[in-house]
């Protein structure tokens, strides 16, 4: 990573502004899945090491822009606690005099968390304004929030541009996976590619086939690609404003895109249909795919074992329903086997990793959903892109 870290900061004594995603789910006031917050604590903990005051701010849910209780940033103080084992100071606003009231009684011991971002109409706008009264309390800005920089918001954005800023060590972290994977790969590159909409990867697709040598395709695109090659799929999702777009990928790819050979069809998407295999030709017109085959799993397994590099995104069917849990299961065991360095991106797709148990064994979870699929795209970030390069003032 070129971008100014953390690392590079000197922070003793500063008052420092940290973006974090802590945009984690939140059931009858506890979190339900930590993960976010976990992925933040080595950032905290090298700033409170390194003697400087922070305090964190994130969005939370989609408030609209004023306060609302539902989305209060409490039930993940009380998580960030637990799990930092230092104070946590929350407060009810993001900006003003409380702010500059609690970093200058903070000891250096213990952290701020400001209110959820979004209860400010001005965080989605990245109004100047709002960004001029985050910044005012504080020295430095530090941004660890990879989940949310696909958004060119204030806190993301607008107080970047106003603070001497700097990339925190899971935003480097994320970076420095991704860009191993797509600038200079171990070969041979498997990327597996599933989920539901061939619409929201063809930007992905187009942009692996540059660099891997090989893509797997599962979930629910693979029938618009079958539709495109002239097959029955039945009831199954097809995209057909993409049949085009479809065919031209892979005659673009040829051998280097690679389709399921049979797939699993059910008459319903509920956990006691009958569920039964069938190869890709023989697709009933009455049943939906839902999930990849095991010949398909076994084939794909032959490529992930041979990999040296593996980039994840998108499950292979419908797996939170166990009956069409069995292609994700099966190539997610594949990776969690597999020597290669791995990249697993994709909000269904970790959370499919993590229903595994499986986390511990992938080479690397990336904590941005939209945000990893933007960056494998391409597409420049703005809440990276804003953040000075290492040698820049
Ligand atoms: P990610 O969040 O990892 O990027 P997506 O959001 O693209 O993944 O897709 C995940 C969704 O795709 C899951 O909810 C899953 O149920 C759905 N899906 C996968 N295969 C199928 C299928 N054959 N038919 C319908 N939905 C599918
Ligand atoms: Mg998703």
């Amino acid at each position: 990573m070129n971008k100014r870290s953390v690392m590079d900061l000197d922070v003793r004594g500063k008052k420092v502004l940290v973006r974090v995603d802590f945009n984690v789910p939140v059931k009858d006031g506890d979190v339900t899945d930590d993960t976010r917050i976990r992925r933040a604590l080595p950032t905290i903990r090298y700033l409170l090491k390194g003697g400087a005051r922070p305090a964190l701010i994130s969005h939370l849910g989609r408030p609209k822009g004023e306060p609302d209780s539902k989305y209060a940033m409490d039930p993940t103080a009380r998580r960030l606690e637990e799990l930092l084992g230092a104070p946590v100071e929350k407060l009810d606003t993001a900006v003003g005099p409380e702010v500059e009231e609690a970093l200058n009684e903070s000891n250096g011991e213990g952290v701020v968390l400001l209110e959820n971002s979004r209860f400010y109409p001005g965080e989605t706008k990245n109004d100047p304004e709002f960004s001029e009264q985050l910044a005012a309390p504080f020295d430095l800005y530090v941004d660890d929030a990879f989940g949310a920089a696909h958004r060119a918001h204030a806190t993301t954005v607008g107080v970047a541009e106003l603070l001497p800023a700097a990339a925190g060590l899971l935003m480097q972290e994320e970076l420095d996976n991704l860009d191993k994977v797509l600038l200079d790969p171990e070969r041979p590159f498997v990327a597996i590619l599933g989920g539901a909409k061939v619409s929201d990867k063809v930007a992905v697709i187009e942009s692996l086939l540059e660099v891997a040598d090989t893509l797997l395709i599962g979930g629910a695109m693979c029938f618009t690609f079958f539709k495109a090659q002239g097959y029955e799929v039945g009831k199954s999702l097809v995209e057909d404003d993409y049949l085009e777009e479809a065919k031209r990928l892979m005659a673009e790819a040829g051998e280097r895109l690679v389709l399921p050979v049979d797939v699993v069809v059910a008459g319903e998407i509920e956990e006691n249909a009958e569920a039964r295999g069938t190869g890709v030709e023989e697709i009933p017109s009455d049943m939906t795919g839902l999930d990849v085959g095991p010949e398909t799993v076994e084939k794909f397994r032959g490529y992930i074992t041979e990999a040296r590099t593996i980039f994840w995104n998108g499950p292979m069917g419908v797996f939170e329903i166990d009956a069409f849990a069995k292609g994700t299961e099966g190539v997610a065991r594949a990776v969690a086997e597999s020597e290669a360095i791995s990249i697993v991106g994709g909000g269904d797709s970790v959370a499919a990793v993590r229903k595994l148990g499986l986390e511990d064994e992938m080479g690397f979870i990336s904590t941005g959903g939209g945000a990893s699929l933007e960056y494998v795209e391409g597409k420049e970030l703005p809440g990276v892109a804003v953040l000075p390069n290492k040698e820049e003032d």
